[in-house]
């Protein structure tokens, strides 16, 4: 859109033309639908290969609802502001669009499965499957590919802390990897 990633529902015109021009009468603006997922039609991609890489990292908190739980463990508010922050990603695929790391056919999961990885793992029941996820976050396509560019925070539409998760996910599979390496596992 006009040259940037972003989101066309979302973009007001008169902060792209404060921005550059675009939008002005000799400088129309351009939309395309995102490059990095297949097209449906028009504007209207499948970013289904989201979804697919959140349930390789187990998104979710494991509880089966049947009984109740009684109180759940004590969180501190700092754990709290953050997991808000990360829990306002919308899967929009902007992160992914601007990542020069991340491509259609690859493997490279991106800064949206590395903040979902470090929401779920900051919860108290859903860190019960962290070794899980870091299992996926140092196969092939997992943190150690990102390239730190850091295109991914200046477009997400919803200002996800993506620096700090993926430093934090970095840290957290370094770990696991001495951990699976004393251990024998992987
Ligand atoms: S820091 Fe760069 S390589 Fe890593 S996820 Fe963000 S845009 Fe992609
Ligand atoms: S992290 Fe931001 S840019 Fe990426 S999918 Fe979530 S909301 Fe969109």
């Amino acid at each position: 859109m006009g040259g940037t990633v972003g989101q066309s529902c979302s973009t007001l015109v008169d902060e792209l033309i404060a921005r550059d021009g675009t939008g002005s009468k000799d400088n129309p603006i351009t939309l395309e639908p995102m490059s990095k997922f297949p097209v449906i039609r028009d504007l209207f991609v499948d970013r289904s290969s989201m979804f697919t890489n959140l349930k390789r990292i187990k998104g979710w908190v494991p509880i089966d609802g049947t009984h109740a739980l009684g109180a759940g463990p004590k969180e501190s508010q700092e754990d709290q502001e953050l997991r808000y922050q990360l829990s306002r990603c919308m899967t929009c695929g902007c992160c992914l669009e601007a990542c020069p790391q991340f491509q259609p056919e690859g493997q490279f999961v991106g800064a949206q499965i590395f903040g979902q990885t470090l929401y779920f793992n900051n919860h108290e029941t859903g860190a019960t499957l962290k070794e899980d996820r870091l299992n996926v976050m140092q196969e092939e396509g997992g943190i150690s590919d990102c390239g730190n560019s850091q295109n991914c925070v200046q477009v997400c539409p919803k200002d996800l802390p993506l620096v700090e998760a993926i430093a934090k996910i970095g840290r957290q599979t370094t770990v696991h990897s001495i951990k699976n390496f004393f251990t024998g596992k992987k």
